[in-house]
């Protein structure tokens, strides 16, 4: 039976000790500020907002909302960027992506000055998670480290697989295991005998996106099994890409979907702009 790794535990833990942080800052006349940009109205876009907002009023952060428009052109967000780069009561910049189609993500994510780039997206940012000196490392990937690190295991000398290798999760998710002394292999849709690679895995973890994909065939008895995915079952009701009711028996550690990797993404946000105030 898998030990259930419980994200929502290990996020109040973390946020415990952040507060204090954020205490401690105030101490000195230093409020961690973070502004979060989003442009249009797509409701789970409006909600991950609602969310960091919240999780700054709770830390004793402060905040601000800067809803856009969906007609916003390049050259309005651009200048907001510019604005915010050099405002001093923001440490942290987020801009909620998507963008709208109009919207180049990849100029605005490079217009943000790296040492606002709570997201970690910038390519300054993904060059120094590459030679393992960062100051912020995005902040799933972030999550999952501090989920695996609470179960007491020993990355060291581990075969890990990372099955999704996108810019956001799977790759930066590789590299920090690998700063961790696993052995890693990395899979995408072309691999070849998918489940056989899984197999190898004394670390599992999955960012594909889709719903219950990862079944107990594709698990070795005893590995961890983390669940990146946020997906919708059959029933419309959320789940990961990870068949938690087949793996569970099977593995030696696993996250939820509720509950696990995502209570933790925003945590790693609000610990970005702390350490981008000074913390
Ligand atoms: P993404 O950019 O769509 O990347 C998906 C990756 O999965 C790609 O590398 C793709 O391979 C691979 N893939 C797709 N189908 C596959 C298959 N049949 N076999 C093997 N690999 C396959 O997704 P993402 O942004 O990384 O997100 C992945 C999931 O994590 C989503 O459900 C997302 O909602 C979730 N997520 C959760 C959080 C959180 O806070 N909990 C944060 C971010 C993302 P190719 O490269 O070959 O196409």
């Amino acid at each position: 039976m898998g030990k259930i790794i419980d994200g929502k535990a290990v996020s109040a833990a973390a946020r415990a000790r952040m507060k204090e942080e954020v205490a401690a800052l105030r101490e000195r006349g230093i409020i961690p500020g973070l502004a979060v940009v989003i442009v249009g109205d797509d409701p789970a876009s409006r909600v991950y907002v609602n969310n960091k907002k919240k999780a700054c009023a709770e830390l004793g952060m402060y905040s601000e909302e800067y809803a856009l428009p969906g007609t916003t052109t390049e050259e309005e967000l651009l200048a907001l960027v510019a604005r915010l780069n050099v405002k001093p009561d923001i440490h942290g910049i987020l801009v909620q992506l998507p963008l709208p189609r109009q919207i180049d993500e990849k100029k605005i994510i490079e217009a943000i000055d790296p040492n606002k780039d709570v997201d970690a997206f910038h390519p300054q940012n993904v060059g120094r998670i590459m030679i393992g000196d960062y100051r912020f490392l995005p902040c799933t990937p972030a999550g999952i480290m501090e989920l695996i690190a609470s179960t007491g295991e020993d990355i060291s000398g581990k075969e890990c697989v990372v099955i999704g290798r996108s810019n956001i999760v799977g790759k930066p998710m590789a590299m920090l295991m690998l700063h961790k002394n696993a052995t890693v292999t990395i899979c995408h849709s072309r691999t070849r005998d998918l489940a056989q690679v899984a197999r190898r895995a004394d670390i599992l973890i999955v960012a594909i996106g889709k719903a219950k994909f990862v079944g107990p065939e594709m698990v070795k008895p005893g590995a961890m099994v983390i669940d990146v995915g946020m997906d919708r079952d059959e029933n419309g009701k959320l789940c990961g890409d990870v068949d938690f009711a087949g793996v569970e028996p099977k593995a030696g550690w696993i996250t939820p979907v509720p509950g696990g990797v995502g209570p933790m993404t925003i945590t790693m946000l609000m610990r970005n702009t702390i350490t981008a105030a000074g913390g």
